[in-house]
């Protein structure tokens, strides 16, 4: 539970992405009042502002906050631009050393966790081009960076329905091989999961196909980025799904997986629910309010039900939405302001 002297750093970014945090920010103000919010830039707003699209300022607030709320960034503006405003979500993943990508996918009876390591392989081993105009990019992974993720999910898996897919392409890359030996190693250690081994051509059918058998994924960076969009397809699209990136014992990281989407930013017309999902998850693992995590989740399911926002088919405006889930919160009695 919040003391009273914890900080959110929250970052509103770019595009559709203060129309949306203003609504995790009323949320959080009436579910969580004690929590200190604090407002800093970064992306495009930070460029225009300072001409970092991560200050300094920024990153000095949100190592000394318990937990990031962050919108989207990114702005057409600046797409030819040498400083990018995507620069500062990657330099920001970086300060905070956020390795465990968490990326829900719930709907119906489908309810899939996927674990991603967000700071190793494909993404960030040695790249070039050779004399001979061969472009290379290069997976390198060490034990100890699988060996952290994978307990992450074990112990996620351990705290679920108890099973765990490990997704791998085995049969053809050595990093692959090394993860599965890592995953079997310390399967010993948590007898209350059951361990399946898939590869990841296949686990991408059957998540498409099959997505309810899935409890708790894990795997290596670039197989959890196109897996993880697949399940949010799976499951009712970008503007529903949210994430979580962790360390260990600093701050965590929570985002919409969308981007800023400038071709309705500024029409009030933006479905906040990926972003009031990655509140559900802040609350969850950011300040350990698991009761109010519960509550912001039941009434965002009433919400999706009464208002929908016109992605979703219906005709609600992002303050209609929000409206509609603060009023299921005063009505469920999970509001601790009066
Ligand atoms: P996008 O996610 O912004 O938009 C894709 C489509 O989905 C658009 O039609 C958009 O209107 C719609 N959409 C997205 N979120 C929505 C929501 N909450 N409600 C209703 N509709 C929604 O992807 P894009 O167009 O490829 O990228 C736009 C910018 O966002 C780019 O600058 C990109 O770099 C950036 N981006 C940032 C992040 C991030 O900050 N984590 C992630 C992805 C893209």
């Amino acid at each position: 539970m919040p003391t009273g002297r914890e900080k959110v750093v929250l970052l509103s970014g770019d595009g559709i992405g203060p129309e949306v945090a203003l609504e995790a920010r009323l949320v959080l103000e009436e579910l969580v009042p004690e929590v200190i919010i604090d407002e800093q830039l970064i992306g495009a707003a930070a460029i225009r502002a300072t001409g970092s699209p991560l200050p300094q300022e920024t990153i000095d607030a949100c190592r000394s906050a318990v937990a990031v709320l962050k919108g989207p960034v990114g702005d057409p503006e600046f797409d030819a631009a040498d400083v990018r405003p995507e620069q500062g979500l990657l330099a920001l993943r970086a300060a905070l050393d956020t390795y465990a990508n968490l990326r829900p996918a719930v709907l119906g009876d489908v309810d899939v966790l996927i674990v991603r390591e967000l700071v190793g392989g494909l993404y960030f081993g040695a790249s070039g081009v050779r004399d001979d105009g061969t472009v290379f990019d290069t997976c390198e992974y060490h034990p100890r960076q699988v060996e952290r993720i994978v307990r992450r999910a074990f112990r996620l898996a351990d705290s679920r329905r108890g099973l765990l897919t490990s997704v791998d392409k085995a049969n053809v890359l050595e990093t692959s091989r090394m993860w599965r030996r890592v995953v079997d190693e310390v399967a010993p250690e948590y007898p209350g999961v059951r361990v399946e081994h898939m590869l990841v051509d296949n686990a991408a059918m059957q998540l498409a196909t099959t997505p309810q058998q899935f409890d708790v994924i894990v795997t290596e960076n670039m197989f959890g980025d196109i897996l993880s969009d697949l399940a949010a397809a799976v499951t009712g699209g970008l503007g529903m799904a949210p994430s979580a990136s962790l360390s260990d014992g600093g701050p965590g990281l929570f985002e919409p997986v969308h981007g800023s989407a400038p071709d309705i930013a500024g029409r009030g017309i933006a479905n906040p629910v990926a972003m009031l999902r990655s509140t559900v998850l802040l609350l969850e693992h950011g300040l350990a309010c698991p009761e109010s995590a519960v509550a912001l989740s039941e009434a965002l399911k009433a919400a999706i039900e009464s208002s929908p926002t016109q992605d979703l088919g219906g005709t609600a405006t992002t303050a209609e939405f929000g409206a509609a889930v603060r009023e299921q919160l005063a009505v469920d009695g999970a509001l601790t302001s009066p």
